[in-house]
């Protein structure tokens, strides 16, 4: 029976009830309570603005993986350390997603600091389980706006049990979030399924893409293993330009945070064999767009993805996305 292993379990036992009854430890006294924010960190970017949307003006928010990097190979520095010692909470994705920072985190959490997982609330017969991850759960879980609704719920009751006295305000933001969700959730679905069916097929560098495609009904192919830690082998490239000859896919696509040879290899197998595929955009996968950007939001990063992958793909969506808000597609995408 496969478990939610790694450090979730353990932290979760290491921190035990610590979230409940602790104090803001920058908030010396009750005055300074009502003037000072908390300190919060987090990991990814993704997760960093969801904890902003529901904290509000009540906390200061920070990321440790910025954008374009890749949170599976991404190692903690002595400086992220001492930012994860110095924040009041700390909030991670989990399901192994920051794979090279499971220690740290840990370490973290033992010395007594509030370590929350926002993957926690997820029912496991939410989670998507591909073979090649042999026993662990997919972390993508960000690339289904619904779902991702379950994390904005777990930020909240975090963030109320850490500051009872602003609850209120932590329900509000997030009732209020979660509507923008569900109108993010109903736009990437009715894009999607304007491509027509044969050629709606999401190909892409690495498997961050699961749940999109179980979510917006597309079917997805990652070139390499789901931890960009593993290399495509040349067999995989092959089989992918077959599918792409045959099923006569207008388009493939490269990510901001993965490296695109193995996207290009396809594009020049295809050519080889006398298919024309061009690459139909940069997709967030595993991080967001520049910071004070509206893709530098999760809500913009989805929106990005599902309007690039229709427009791409013979489906229909608005050039600047579902709020209008989209940067102007580069020339020559
Ligand atoms: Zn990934």
């Amino acid at each position: 029976m496969m478990r939610r292993t790694g450090i979730g379990a353990v932290m979760m036992a290491a921190v035990g009830a610590a979230w409940v009854g602790a104090s803001c430890s920058r908030a010396s006294t009750p005055a300074a309570a009502r003037v000072e924010r908390h300190k919060i960190t987090a990991t990814v970017g993704m997760v960093a603005d969801i904890v902003r949307e529901v904290a509000g003006d009540r906390a200061e928010v920070a990321n440790i993986i910025g954008e374009g990097v890749d949170p599976h190979l991404y190692k903690p520095t002595r400086s992220d350390v001492a930012a994860l010692m110095s924040a009041d909470a700390i909030f991670y994705n989990g399901l192994m997603l920051e794979g090279k920072m499971a220690d740290t985190l840990v370490k973290v959490a033992t010395s007594g600091k509030k370590v929350y997982a926002v993957t926690e609330l997820l029912d496991e017969k939410e989670l998507l389980e591909p073979e090649s991850l042999a026993g662990h759960f997919d972390p993508h879980v960000w690339m289904d706006a619904s779902a991702w609704s379950k994390a904005v719920e777990a930020v909240a009751r975090a963030l109320s049990e850490f500051d009872p006295g602003s609850a209120a305000t932590y329900r509000a933001n997030a009732e209020r979030y979660r509507k923008e969700l569900e109108a993010l959730h109903a736009y990437a679905r009715k894009v999607i399924a304007s491509i027509p069916r044969e050629q709606r097929v999401l190909i892409t560098a690495h498997d961050a893409f699961n749940y999109f495609g179980r979510a917006y009904d597309i079917e997805v192919l990652g070139i390499q293993g789901l931890s960009t830690e593993s290399e495509a082998g040349l067999a995989d490239i092959n089989r992918l330009v077959d599918l792409i000859v045959a099923r006569k896919i207008g388009a493939v696509f490269v990510e901001t945070s993965v490296a695109d040879k193995n996207v290009r290899a396809l594009v020049e197998g295809a050519k080889a064999r006398g298919h024309e595929v061009r690459i139909g955009g940069s997709l967030f996968s595993d991080a967001m767009g520049k910071p004070g950007t509206y893709e530098g939001t999760y809500i913009g990063m989805i929106d990005h993805n599902a309007t690039i992958i229709a427009r791409a793909l013979g489906g229909e969506a608005p050039q600047r996305g579902m709020n209008g808000k989209l940067a102007e597609a580069p020339a020559g995408e």
